[in-house]
């Protein structure tokens, strides 16, 4: 089983799924990133990101 986070930014009015980079940097982490209002999970003033965890069973 593999559990997907699936990330997504309100601040457009409605839920805006948002790319989580691959992991570029072992330093940093990987955090998807609001192109529009520019907040990551980490940084979220308006409290516009949710994110949802979607499972996938693949064997
Ligand atoms: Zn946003």
């Amino acid at each position: 089983m593999t559990v997907t986070r699936k990330w997504f930014c309100s601040c457009s009015g409605s839920p805006r799924e948002l790319n989580t980079e691959k992991q570029v940097e072992e330093e940093e982490a990987a955090e998807p990133f609001c192109p529009q209002c520019g907040a990551t999970p980490s940084s979220d003033p308006r409290k516009t990101i949710s994110y949802r965890d979607a499972e996938t069973w693949d064997d």
